[in-house]
């Protein structure tokens, strides 16, 4: 029997795990500079976590979520996206206790189960950010522009980045009206789903990528324009701050997100280089979760990336390579023991070594080295075992060396060349 990956699912195994590592690296070093802490939570919560926050009427809830029974009988869903789960461990361990502003990050798997298509798979991998406890603009700019940063770090170029604010409870009521009364007439051009939304949840109508859905709702009213002062104010504020700090933006007053914990702030990264799955990142602010899971009001702000979104628009100049440090090619039994020895001393100081494991001629396993992309060779044989000494080959620039059969010698002669 033939067993493969699950549909929409994919295994990542090296060379490409190489660019994972190297953009959760430069993440990292991002996310510190800005103060922000790792998370690792479950990867199952109870069902109802997302339910509530996301929306009965999001695209998540209704069809995407791998949701089943425990054992227990319990209802557990994979989780289809990172701030839920975050604001329940917020709550559950009353970080809200902690001095404002906090800030965290988390990379890891997401579930949903959509059609598998280019860049849109049923396990993907965020990384996301979420800050706590603050609601002056000024945060909304900072993690908008660490977004950008953590982007270009990586060499990703030609994105655009758009904004806008879809308001808070006090306005959306009143854009909701005015979005009502524009759908009511032409409700028979949009898909069953958006007729079935115009009553549930019309903002999601915004949302639909069926063409003509699309069509039809040009020239729908903008939502800015329904702000009520205090959204309007910090919408000014964003913009602003966008501007202070150089992060170049567009006003999409059509964007809404797909999950109805949004409030005031939201985002969208595209990359035109991606076709029809270009969104690489998106997130919003969410000043209502944190009470609505139990906890004291406390604004919120965040995004979440897709890696496998970025994962092809990485720079094959900005691509990790690179083989061991050294290969010891050995000939003979009582040279393949030493070649051993050294190469365990050498590791232990943090250096990359392969040796030869069988009776290869030292034409193959020299082959076998190049292969590898080894950065220098040194070979073993019953001179360099009698004199104690060898020539280190460095295989970038073909300078050869002599150099003692010492651990110390070698460490010395890789260190001068890096
Ligand atoms: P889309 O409109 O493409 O469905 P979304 O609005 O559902 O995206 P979010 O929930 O905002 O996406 O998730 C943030 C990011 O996670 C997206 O911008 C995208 O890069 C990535 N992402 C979302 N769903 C998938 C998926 N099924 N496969 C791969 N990446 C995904
Ligand atoms: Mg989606």
């Amino acid at each position: 029997m033939k067993y493969k990956t699950l549909k929409g699912l994919q295994d990542i195994l090296p060379p490409d795990i190489s660019v994972w590592q190297h953009i959760e690296a430069a993440a990292r070093g991002i996310f510190r500079a800005y103060g922000y802490q790792e998370i690792r939570l479950p990867i199952l919560e109870a069902t109802d976590i997302f339910i509530r926050s996301i929306g009965e009427t999001s695209d998540i809830v209704e069809k995407e979520m791998y949701t089943f029974p425990d054992k227990g009988g319990r209802s557990v869903t994979m989780r289809p996206e990172g701030t839920a789960p975050f604001v329940r461990a917020y709550v559950e361990h009353h970080l809200y206790n902690n001095p404002s502003p906090q800030k965290y990050y988390y990379m890891g798997p997401m579930f949903r189960y959509e059609r598998p298509q280019a860049y849109r798979y049923r396990q993907f991998c965020q990384i996301g950010a979420e800050a706590m406890g603050v609601e002056d603009p000024k945060l909304d700019a900072e993690v908008i522009s660490m977004l950008a940063k953590i982007l270009a770090v990586i060499g990703l170029e030609r994105l655009n980045f758009e904004i806008t604010s879809i308001g808070c409870k006090n306005c959306r009521p009143s854009y909701r009206e005015a979005l009502k009364v524009f759908l009511r007439g032409r409700l028979s051009s949009f898909c069953g789903d958006c007729q079935r939304r115009f009553d549930s949840n019309p903002l999601r109508v915004l949302d639909c990528k069926v063409p003509e859905c699309i069509s039809a709702r040009q020239g729908s009213p903008p939502v800015i324009e329904y702000l009520c002062a205090d959204c309007k104010t910090h919408f000014e504020g964003l913009e602003h701050n966008l501007n202070l700090l150089g992060v170049p933006h567009t006003v999409n007053p059509n964007l809404v997100r797909g999950l109805d914990y949004y409030t005031k702030t939201a985002f969208e990264v595209s990359s035109e280089s991606l076709g029809a799955q270009k969104a690489v990142a998106a997130g919003g602010r969410y000043d209502g979760l944190v009470d609505e899971f139990g906890g004291p009001p406390t604004p919120g702000i965040g995004f979440a990336l897709g890696m496998e979104r970025i994962i092809p628009l990485v720079k094959d100049s900005l691509k990790p390579s690179g083989g061991p440090d050294l290969f010891i090619c050995c000939m003979g039994r009582e040279a393949s023991e030493e070649a051993l020895s050294l190469a365990e001393q050498l590791r232990t100081r943090g250096l990359w070594v392969e040796i030869n494991y069988d009776n290869a001629s030292l034409k193959s396993q020299m082959r076998k080295a190049n292969r590898m992309g080894a950065e220098n060779i040194f070979v073993i044989g019953e001179d360099e075992l009698k004199n104690k000494q060898g020539v280190l080959k460095n295989m970038t620039d073909k300078s050869e060396i002599n150099i003692n059969l010492l651990s110390d010698e070698f460490i010395k002669a890789m260190k001068k060349e890096k």
